[in-house]
C-alpha cells in the first residue's frame, strides 16, 4: 500500500469538504475549536449538513482533492518505476543491449490546490465545538456534521 502526502490549504482552519452523496461543497474546521469537552469523541461517520447523509472520515475529498491526491500517486509510481529501469540502465551498461531512459516526462507536478476565503461559519447548537461553513445561499435547516441533529441557520 502507497501512502501519499498531501497538503490541502486551509481557510482559516476550515477544509473544504464535498458530500459523496449530494456532491454539495462546505468545509469542517480541520480539529475541533476550543470548547471541545474533554469526553467528546471522534465520530466513525460523519452527517452532511445539507443532505444528512453519513459517510467515514475518508470520504469527503472534492473532486480536486481526489484528483490532485490520484496525480501524486500516479507520480510515485512512476518515480519507483523510473528507479528500476535506472538500476537496469546500470546493470546493462556496457553490454549488447543499452537502456537509456529520460527523466523528463515522469509526472507533472500536482496543481497547488487552492483555498478561497468562501462560505460562512455556522455553529450547531448540539456540537458548537465542530464548526462548519456552509454555502450562503443555503436557507434550509442543516445537519449537525457530528450528531445529524437539525437546526435551523440564523
Ligand atoms: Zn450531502
Ligand atoms: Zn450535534
Amino acid at each position: 500500500m502507497m501512502s501519499i502526502s498531501m497538503s490541502v490549504p486551509l481557510d482559516h482552519g476550515f477544509l473544504r469538504r464535498e458530500c459523496p452523496h449530494c456532491e454539495r461543497q462546505f468545509k469542517w474546521h480541520h480539529g475541533p475549536i476550543e470548547s471541545r469537552p474533554k469526553d467528546a469523541v471522534d465520530p466513525d461517520v460523519y452527517f452532511c449538513p445539507y443532505c444528512g447523509e453519513t459517510a467515514p472520515l475518508d470520504h469527503w475529498l472534492t473532486k480536486e482533492q481526489a484528483e490532485c491526491a490520484q496525480r501524486l500517486a500516479l507520480g510515485d509510481g512512476m518515480r519507483l518505476l523510473q528507479d528500476e529501469f535506472e538500476q537496469l540502465e546500470r546493470k546493462t551498461r556496457g553490454g549488447m543491449i543499452q537502456f537509456k531512459f529520460e527523466s523528463a516526462d515522469v509526472g507533472e507536478p500536482p496543481l497547488p490546490l487552492h483555498e478561497p476565503e468562501d462560505m460562512m461559519v455556522v455553529q450547531s447548537p448540539c456540537h458548537p465545538w465542530e464548526p462548519i461553513k456552509i454555502d450562503q445561499s443555503w436557507s434550509e435547516p442543516l445537519h449537525c456534521l457530528v450528531c445529524g441533529s437539525q437546526f435551523a441557520v440564523g
